[in-house]
């Protein structure tokens, strides 16, 4: 079996694990870092974020602003030192991305400009147009081209992290070309996955968000924190769940009714349409519940106008809510309101790790939506997730530079055992693997639809159990499956049923988790638990695998200057 030997090792070429090898890089002209993607790094979901990245850069902005709002809209969840440090970092990153060549939206005279964004006191999102992610990838893809110790490899799926003498010695992973594992050492590697909205049915996540790398981590014994906290965006499109940003309604778009009101005036008057997402989501499932919505043919919806906002404005500020909505829905939201619903969007909970990306297991790290470290708690607001994989996609990087630095060299290859016998469980579970009955995608149909009936936007006692017992129910239907596409050469069906096996690892944790909050808390609603619990629930919850599933632990929530609060807007 092939050795590759590198210092780092970065498994992810979004936008965290992007930063996180130029930061390496910088470190020291001596390390040798890989990065690993299953993906060409600029197809990374990072590439389709839309709206922008939070950051207090100006006017009458401040550093303690962006901390509460970030702390209010994770109804108090979110660990305010590691906020402390996202708000003071972030202003930085923005400003090194520009030199770096990104090329921000401005105002007239020239200063980066900033737009309004939901549950923001003040307007601080930056922004490149609606094509922020494109253009932030862009930047550091290519400013990861300078540093020839960057070395990639595209196209890699990690199967499993290698654990030797608990500590991660790097990774298995195959190679799509040829189906073949390869063995990764590195004195660190670096979790950059992303998140898992695809364990859902109704999602804008890219289909290659399937939480592997939270999956990884999960099997190798670290915890995933605050899993129970899965955000839904108010707005994306019925049928396809494409994303209307929400930069739509930051510019001012707004949200009505079947009796043409905008009625969240009902639910958050003093916000309106710059309510946070769970608050927002909320209120139109319960339009639709009170039989205030539109119906189509592919379920309820309200409308999204942005048509008082005039065909320039459009253009300039939201050219691909146009596009999309062109050719997707087949209407011109310069003239018609755009039918949306909520829909799941991002992950706050991850892969546990401290103020500079390490985990519990010392070796591995984590970083971006993989990671929660944490500063979402139990609802983010948008635009905080590009700031966050920079700073602490950064942060990681460089802490793991100097961690390999300072470590001991390993004689001989430790691991080399370990990715040999990876090879031959791919092989036998998998591409030899015969009367196997069950297919990959009925079972991945059937996981969406029961993390969407039983863990959607309002939850129960019953429908997070009966979600517990429809998880491990296909977990045995799995057990059963077998491959029809037996050959080595980009054999999407493995890459499928490696996927669903980190789906349902990951989906076992957030309904576990949600059932045993027996409170709501930001996006984590229970119809019967309907009130915030400080005294039980002021706490992380961690997820550790067991054979029996996972064990549900807690860990306090780190609060410096902001006592919790009813969240007020
Ligand atoms: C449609 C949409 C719009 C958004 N808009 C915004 C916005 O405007 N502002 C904002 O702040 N946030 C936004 N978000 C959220 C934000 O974009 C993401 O949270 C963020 O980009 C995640 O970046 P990441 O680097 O953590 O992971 P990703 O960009 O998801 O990258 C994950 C990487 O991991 C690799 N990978 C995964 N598994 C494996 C494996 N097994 N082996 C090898 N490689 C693997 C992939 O190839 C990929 O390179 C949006 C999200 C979506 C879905």
């Amino acid at each position: 079996m092939e050795t590759i030997e590198h210092d780092i090792v970065i498994v992810g070429g979004g936008a965290a694990g992007l930063r996180a090898a130029i930061a390496a890089a910088e470190v020291s002209p001596q390390l040798s870092i890989a990065l690993v993607s299953k993906v060409y790094p600029m197809r990374s979901h990072t590439v389709s974020a839309e709206g922008g990245a939070g950051a207090a850069v100006g006017g009458d902005d401040s550093l303690d602003l962006h901390a509460f709002d970030t702390i209010r809209g994770s109804d108090y969840l979110a660990d305010q030192d590691a906020v402390e440090v996202f708000v003071a970092e972030s202003p930085g990153e923005i400003v090194q991305l520009e030199h770096w060549g990104c090329p921000w939206s401005r105002e007239p005279d020239g200063t980066i400009a900033v737009r309004a964004f939901g549950g923001m006191s003040v307007n601080r999102t930056v922004f490149a147009a609606d094509k922020t992610g494109f253009h932030l990838l862009h930047t550091l893809f290519q400013t990861s081209l300078k540093y020839e110790r960057i070395v990639r490899h595209d196209e890699f799926f990690v199967t499993s992290l290698l654990v030797e003498d608990g500590r991660c010695a790097g990774v298995a992973a195959i190679d799509l070309l040829d189906s073949e594992v390869r063995c990764i050492t590195a004195k660190a590697v670096i979790l950059c996955t992303g998140g898992c909205g695809r364990i859902f049915s109704f999602t804008t996540n890219a289909a290659i968000n399937t939480g592997d790398g939270m999956a990884l981590a999960y099997r190798a014994g670290v915890p995933l924190e605050d899993m129970e906290f899965v955000q839904y965006h108010p707005t994306g499109l019925p049928g396809t769940g494409i994303l209307m940003t929400e930069a739509s309604r930051g510019e001012g778009g707004y949200l009505v009714n079947n009796e043409g009101r905008r009625f969240l005036e009902d639910y958050i008057p003093s916000k309106m349409e710059l309510g946070p997402r769970d608050i927002l989501s909320r209120a139109i499932i319960q339009e639709i519940e009170k039989g205030h919505a539109f119906q189509g043919p592919y379920g309820e919806y309200v409308h999204l106008d942005v048509r008082h906002l005039g065909e320039r404005t459009i253009d300039t500020k939201l050219p691909f809510v146009r596009e999309l909505v062109r050719d997707f829905v087949g209407i011109d939201p310069v003239h018609e309101p755009i039918p949306v619903r909520p829909v799941v969007h991002y992950m706050m909970g991850g892969v546990d790790t401290d103020l500079v990306g390490r985990t519990r297991l010392p070796g591995l790290y984590a970083a971006g939506e993989a990671a929660c470290v944490s500063i979402n708690g139990a609802n983010r607001l948008g635009s905080n997730s590009l700031s966050e994989c920079l700073v602490f996609g950064a942060r990681v990087g460089r802490k793991a530079a100097e961690d390999a630095l300072d470590a001991q060299p390993v004689p001989g290859n430790p691991v080399a055992r370990l990715a040999e016998s990876e090879q031959e469980r791919l092989v036998g579970s998998y591409l030899e693997k015969d009367g196997g009955r069950e297919r990959i995608a009925a079972i991945r149909r059937d996981l969406q639809a029961a993390l969407e009936k039983g863990a959607g936007v309002f939850r129960t006692e019953e429908s997070l159990r009966d979600a517990v017992m429809a998880v491990r129910a296909l977990r045995e239907r799995y057990r059963a499956i077998s491959l029809d596409d037996r050959g080595r050469a980009f054999n999407t069906e493995l890459v499928a049923a490696l996927e669903l096996d980190n789906m349902l690892d990951v989906a076992e944790t957030i309904v576990t988790s949600g059932l045993v909050r027996r409170e709501s808390r930001g996006s984590h609603t229970r119809r019967d638990h309907a009130v915030r619990e400080d005294d039980r629930f002021l706490k992380h919850s961690l997820a550790f695998a067991t054979t029996d599933g996972p064990r549900i632990e807690y860990s306090d929530v780190t609060i410096t200057r902001w006592p919790p609060a009813e969240r007020k807007y």
